[in-house]
C-alpha cells in the first residue's frame, strides 16, 4: 500500500452487521470488530436483501427449498414464497455495486449466507446443509473477482488477514482499470504485487510473469481478464509459514548489499523462528523493512508485500 494518502475502500456489508434492526424478528447481529475497526479504512454500503426486496420488518422467518425449477426463498410455514421479490431486487441492485471492492456477508442466512446454508425439500425437511443465499450466489456470480467472505469467519486471524489484504489489492487493480487500461499500467500492477503473488501461489507465480512478456500476443483486455482472474484466484488461496519465509527469504535478497552481516544474521534467524511458529510475521517484516528503509533499494520501494494494509489493522501481530 504505497499510496502517502488513504482514502477509504468502498465495501459492502449486510446492514445487520453494522447493528441495524433489520431482521426476521426486529434485532441486529452488531460486530464491533466492522464499527470499530474496519470502518476506518472501508466506506461500508450497507444493503438488507430481505428489507429492500420488500419483506418488512419483522417478518416472518425464510428458508430455502428446493423445487425441480430450482430454489426457492419461502416462509419457514410454507405459507409464503418470497423468490420473484428477492429476484427482482437482485437484478436492479446488482449493477450498483459495480464500484463495491468488497462484501462482508452475514453467514447463517438464505438471502446473505455465503456457505453451509440449508437446504429443504418441498416439505421443508432440511436435505443439504452446502448452500449459498440467494443474493450471495448471485453477487458471486455477477463479481467473480470481488472479495467476500462472511462476517463469522473474520473471526480467524488468517481468513480476516486475507480478506482484508484481498480487498486492498481489488482496489488497485480497480482504480487502475478506471484510469484506462494500459500496457504500462498492468506490469507496474504486476510488479507492485509480485511477492505477494510469490507468497500465495508460486505456481500462478511462475504462471503470470511469462503471460505478461508478450504483451502483443492477444488484446490487452483479453489478456488482462485472464491475468487477474488467475490472479485473485492465487490471492484467495492461505499463506502458509513456509511460503512467507521463503518470499521472505527471496526480498532478502534484493538487500543483500545494504545490510550488515550482523542484520542479516538477525532476520535469518527470524524468519527461521516464524516458520517454526515462534514469533508472529510482524518480527521479520519488520526487520526487512527497516533494512529497506535504511537503505531503499528502488525495486522493494515498489512492492506492496512490506506494506500491503495500513499497519493500524495489526493483522500481521496475528498470523
Ligand atoms: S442476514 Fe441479510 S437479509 Fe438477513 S437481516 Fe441481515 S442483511 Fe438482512
Amino acid at each position: 500500500m504505497n499510496e502517502p494518502q488513504r482514502r477509504k475502500i468502498p465495501v459492502g456489508i449486510s446492514s445487520c452487521l453494522l447493528g441495524e434492526e433489520v431482521r426476521h424478528d426486529g434485532g441486529h447481529k452488531h460486530k464491533r470488530y466492522l464499527t470499530e475497526v474496519l470502518s476506518k479504512f472501508f466506506e461500508f454500503r450497507s444493503l438488507c436483501p430481505e428489507l429492500e426486496a420488500g419483506l418488512g420488518v419483522p417478518r416472518p422467518a425464510i428458508h430455502l427449498r428446493r423445487y425441480d425449477s430450482g430454489l426457492r426463498l419461502i416462509t419457514t410455514n410454507g405459507d409464503a414464497d418470497h423468490t420473484e421479490a428477492m429476484e427482482g431486487w437482485i437484478q436492479a441492485v446488482l449493477p450498483a455495486l459495480s464500484g463495491l471492492r468488497g462484501f462482508i456477508l452475514k453467514a447463517k442466512s438464505p438471502s446473505c449466507g455465503m456457505e453451509r446454508i440449508r437446504i429443504h425439500n418441498q416439505e421443508g425437511e432440511i436435505t443439504r446443509r452446502d448452500g449459498r443465499g440467494l443474493f450471495a450466489q448471485a453477487l458471486m456470480d455477477a463479481y467473480p473477482l470481488l472479495p467476500v467472505e462472511e462476517e463469522g469467519r473474520l473471526n480467524d486471524n488468517h481468513l480476516r488477514e486475507n480478506f482484508i489484504e484481498r480487498v486492498f489489492v481489488y482496489d488497485d487493480w480497480c482504480r487502475m482499470m478506471e484510469q484506462g487500461l494500459t500496457a504500462s499500467g498492468l506490469l507496474s500492477f504486476h510488479t507492485r504485487h509480485k511477492f505477494q503473488l510469490l507468497a500465495h501461489c508460486q505456481k500462478t507465480y511462475r504462471e503470470l510473469g511469462p503471460m505478461l512478456a508478450n504483451l502483443r500476443a492477444e488484446p490487452l483486455a483479453d489478456l488482462a481478464e485472464r491475468y487477474i482472474s488467475s490472479f485473485m484466484q492465487a490471492m484467495n488461496r492461505q499463506i502458509s509459514r513456509g511460503d512467507h519465509a521463503n518470499a521472505m527469504q527471496h526480498l532478502m535478497g534484493f538487500l543483500r548489499n545494504t545490510m550488515s552481516d550482523a542484520d542479516r544474521k538477525m532476520l535469518r534467524e527470524q524468519i527461521d523462528l516464524y516458520q517454526q511458529g515462534q514469533v508472529p510475521l510482524v518480527v521479520p517484516m519488520t526487520l526487512l523493512r527497516m533494512a529497506q528503509r535504511r537503505e531503499p533499494v528502488a525495486y522493494l520501494k515498489q512492492q506492496d508485500y512490506l506494506t500491503p494494509y495500513p499497519d493500524e489493522l495489526g493483522l500481521r501481530n496475528h498470523v
